[in-house]
């Protein structure tokens, strides 16, 4: 709970009971698939469930807001966001039926009524009825490179919103990439914030983009292209 107090969040008993029952389903379902490559218990706490709580520094989440996580895998950041936050909707998004199938499951049997999952890919729904310009922020964790979720992510939201980028060290051509992709889906970078996860002490970077215009319908483009040809973005 050190790393928790280190974000400044102060848990309720029944959230830490919460998280105790999160931890329990998580390490039984690894037992069964390959959900997490983390397993051991002060490893899942630091590395998933406060590092997913990182996402909440700077203020950049207040508010009732309708969030979409961007390949949510297991469900982080969704999960610890939706048991700290009940007054964000949380759509978790992941192209593994699996994974998206336990998150569901997690969310019922912790009664997390604000957890609302999709099985597809983000190219794919980003061109959806209903979902594009939909949501108010997008959050995404260790998902692709910068120009890649930007691509991926811009479309969902409405103009005045935000992607709120969880990742590593990001390096300065990375950063340059996204800028430009950004710029040429609708957005703007607002910040990039480098820091420490509490406790573990491993290097982090929150990155913000807004959404300050329009997404040409040009994209996302089709599934797989944004990886395999990022935006502005040489990978060899
Ligand atoms: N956010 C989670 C999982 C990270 S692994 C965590 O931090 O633990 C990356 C996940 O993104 C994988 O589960 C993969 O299936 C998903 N993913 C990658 N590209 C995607 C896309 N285009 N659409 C939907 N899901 C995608």
């Amino acid at each position: 709970m050190e790393g928790v107090s280190q974000l400044g969040l102060e848990l309720e008993p029944g959230q830490v009971e919460q998280f105790a029952r999160l931890l329990a389903l998580l390490r039984e379902a690894s037992a069964q698939m390959n959900l997490t490559a983390l397993h051991d218990e002060r490893d899942i706490v630091l590395k998933h469930f406060v590092d997913s709580l990182t996402c909440l520094r700077g203020g950049w989440l207040e508010g009732e807001l309708r969030v979409l996580d961007l390949g949510t895998g297991a469900g982080f950041p969704a999960l610890p966001l939706a048991l700290v936050r009940p007054d964000l909707q949380l759509i978790p998004v992941d192209a593994t039926r699996k994974k998206v199938e336990f998150v569901g499951r997690t969310a019922q049997t912790l009664k997390l009524e604000n957890v609302h999952p999709l099985v597809s890919r983000a190219e794919t729904l980003g061109r959806g009825p209903g979902q594009r310009e939909a949501y108010d922020r997008v959050v995404t964790r260790a998902v692709a490179a910068l120009p890649i979720l930007a691509e991926l992510a811009l479309p969902f939201l409405r103009v005045g919103g935000l992607l709120v980028a969880q990742k590593g060290p990001i390096a300065p051509e990375e950063l340059e990439a996204g800028k430009l992709a950004a710029a040429e889906v609708g957005g703007e970078v607002r910040s990039v914030e480098p820091f420490t996860l509490p406790v573990a002490g491993d290097a982090r970077t929150l990155i913000v983009v807004e959404k300050t215009g329009p997404t040409p319908d040009r994209y996302p483009r089709r599934e797989g292209v944004p990886n395999r040809k990022p935006l502005f973005w040489r990978t060899t």
